[in-house]
């Protein structure tokens, strides 16, 4: 049996919000000064992943934040492949782009802490079966045929895109090769089943 895809899941803004100015008394728990909000429908999302999915976790955010952030909303029987911090990330350049679609090299340009799929293919992983979930396009730029883009969650209690996406990801479980399919404006070609 073929082994199962590798999902890599970013944290903030994908999975759950963090903010020093709290939103609401709803938050999940308090890190360092910030208050962190939990995506709706978080539980049942990373239930439904395990079931078919490896899943690790990938953000840019410090090591240590991470590694709390991980231990605060995954269950203890999902066994993750990594968990991974901005020590694992690679800064780079984000070209800045002028009105005319040159890139404009005068510009302040300004970094971006990048998750490069080289270090996951390291440790044995096929790259046509690896998903990188991330709101920040730029940080997954390298790998983008790999990538899911959410919309990203700013505390919206009415949010639901992880139920969107479970849709979604259970569709590209029997994909041999994930960088083959359309992966962009996912959400609304998955709304409707969703719905229905
Ligand atoms: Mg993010």
């Amino acid at each position: 049996m073929e082994s199962k895809i590798l999902l890599i899941l970013d944290l903030d803004e994908t999975l759950i919000h963090a903010t020093a100015t709290k939103l609401g008394d709803d938050y999940a728990f308090q890190l360092y000064h910030y208050y962190v909000y939990r995506r709706p429908g978080l539980d049942a999302f990373l239930a439904s992943c395990a079931e078919i999915f490896d899943i690790a976790v990938w953000s840019s955010a410090s090591d240590d934040y991470v590694k709390q952030v991980v231990e605060q909303i995954f269950p203890v029987e999902i066994k993750l492949v990594f968990v991974w911090g901005r020590s694992r990330c690679t800064p780079l350049v984000v070209p800045q782009i002028d009105e005319y679609g040159y890139y404009n090299l005068d510009g302040a340009s300004h970094y971006e802490y990048a998750k490069l799929l080289k270090k996951v293919r390291r440790l044995g992983f096929d790259i046509n079966r690896i998903l990188i979930v991330d709101d920040t396009p730029e940080k997954v730029r390298n790998c983008y045929g790999n990538a899911i883009y959410p919309t990203p969650f700013l505390g919206n209690p009415d949010d639901n895109e992880l139920k969107i996406l479970s849709h979604f990801l259970d569709s590209l479980k029997t994909a041999e090769n994930i960088r083959s399919i359309e992966k962009r404006h996912w959400q609304r070609k998955f709304l409707s089943s969703y719905e229905t």
